[in-house]
C-alpha cells in the first residue's frame, strides 16, 4: 500500500491534496560547522511562521514539502509543532546539501556508507522525534560535479533503491542535471524518481531568467530544447522559483512544456518562506501565497484547464511523494 511520510506519520496519498512541493519553514545559512538547534528558539520560530502557513491553509493548501536539508536548519521537532498548530501536512527529508553546508565526516565516506546513514534515518527516524523522511534532498554545484557532489548523488540513488523515496536535487544548470542523471542511472535508478529542482533557472543559453527584461527579443527555442532534453530522460522538472522571477518567464516556460505534452513530469512551487536563522526576528519572510493568488490565475487566463492545474498541484506532487 502506498503512503506518504509526513512529520506526524504516514498518510494515504489521496489525503495530500493541494501541495506546495518546495518551500521552507526555516533555513540556517551559517554553515555545517556552526549550525545546530542552539542557534534558534522554537518558541520564537513557530509563532513567527504561523501566520504565513495559516495563509496557505486559507487558500486551500493541505500539504507543504519542507526542503531544508540537514545542516541547513532541518528541525523535525519544529516541523511537528508547526504541523500540529496549522493542520498542514508537512514532509521533511534525509540527505545532504553542498559546501559549506557539509559536515567534515561526509568527505570521508563512500556513496554506500553515506547512503547507509540516510537509510538509517528512513528506518529509525530522524533525531529524537523518530520522524521518517518523505524524500531525499540533495544539491549539486553548477558542474562539472565536484567529487563530493558525485558521492552525494550516487548515495541518493542507493538510498532511493533501498527505500523507494524520490530524490529532489537542487540543480540550476543543465550540464549538472545531465551529469547527475548519468550517475543515478549508473547506480541503477530510474530517473522517473528524480526531481531536478530549480529547473526554471535553466534559461536561454544559461542566462539567468531574471536578467531577461524583454522575452520577446530572446530566442527561447534553445531553452525549451534544454528542458525537453531533460524531460526525455524521464526526470521531473520542478519550476519552483515562482514569485522570484517575472511571472512571464514561468508562464512561457510552463506553457511551452505543456504544449509539448510533458504535464506528467512538471512540478510548481515557490522556494519561499523561511525564518532566517541569525537575523533579527527571522528576517524578511517571503510569503508562500503568490503561486495560488497570482500565478495560477494567469495560467487560467492563458487557457490552462482546472484539471491541468489540479494535475500540477495535486496529482504530480502525490506521485513524487508516494512510497510503497
Ligand atoms: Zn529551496
Amino acid at each position: 500500500m502506498a503512503q506518504v511520510h509526513t512529520v506526524l506519520g504516514p498518510i494515504a496519498p489521496e489525503d495530500l491534496g493541494l501541495t506546495l512541493i518546495h518551500e521552507h519553514v526555516m533555513v540556517d545559512f551559517i554553515g555545517a560547522d556552526e549550525t545546530g538547534p542552539h542557534r534558534w528558539d522554537r518558541d520564537v520560530v513557530a509563532p513567527t511562521m504561523q501566520p504565513y502557513l495559516d495563509a496557505l491553509v486559507a487558500q486551500g493548501v493541505m500539504s507543504l514539502v519542507e526542503c531544508t536539508p540537514n545542516y541547513l536548519g532541518r528541525d523535525s521537532v519544529l516541523l511537528q509543532r508547526v504541523s500540529r498548530a496549522t493542520g498542514l501536512h508537512i514532509v521533511t527529508n534525509t540527505g545532504l546539501y553542498k559546501e559549506p553546508h557539509l559536515p567534515a565526516w561526509a568527505f570521508e565516506l563512500s556513496p554506500a556508507e553515506l547512503a547507509e546513514r540516510w537509510i538509517a534515518e528512513w528506518e529509525q527516524g530522524i533525531d529524537e522525534t523518530g520522524v521518517r523522511p518523505g524524500f531525499i534532498k540533495i544539491a549539486v554545484n553548477p558542474g562539472p560535479l565536484l567529487p563530493i557532489q558525485q558521492t552525494i548523488v550516487r548515495a541518493a540513488a542507493i538510498t532511493h533503491l533501498a527505500t523507494g523515496l524520490s530524490v529532489v536535487c537542487h540543480t540550476a544548470h543543465a550540464a549538472a542535471a545531465h551529469e547527475s542523471l548519468d550517475l543515478v542511472e549508473e547506480e541503477g535508478m530510474d530517473p522517473r524518481h528524480y526531481v531536478v529542482a530549480h529547473a526554471d533557472q535553466i534559461g536561454p543559453d544559461q542566462i539567468a531568467p531574471e536578467s531577461i527584461s524583454n522575452l520577446d527579443a530572446v530566442d527561447l527555442e534553445p531553452a525549451w530544447e534544454a528542458h525537453v532534453a531533460l524531460l526525455r530522460r524521464g526526470a521531473w522538472l520542478e519550476y519552483d522559483s515562482i514569485g522570484w522571477n517575472p511571472y512571464e518567464w514561468h508562464e512561457r516556460l510552463l506553457l511551452a512544456m505543456l504544449e509539448r505534452g510533458y504535464e506528467d513530469q512538471l512540478l510548481l512551487s515557490q522556494d519561499a518562506g523561511w525564518y532566517h536563522v541569525g537575523e533579527p526576528g527571522g528576517g524578511t519572510v517571503q510569503p508562500m501565497t503568490k503561486l495560488l493568488d497570482e500565478f495560477v490565475p494567469r495560467l487560467r487566463a492563458a487557457g490552462v484547464t482546472e484539471a491541468l492545474v489540479e494535475k500540477l498541484l495535486v496529482d504530480n506532487p502525490r506521485a513524487v511523494l508516494s512510497v510503497d
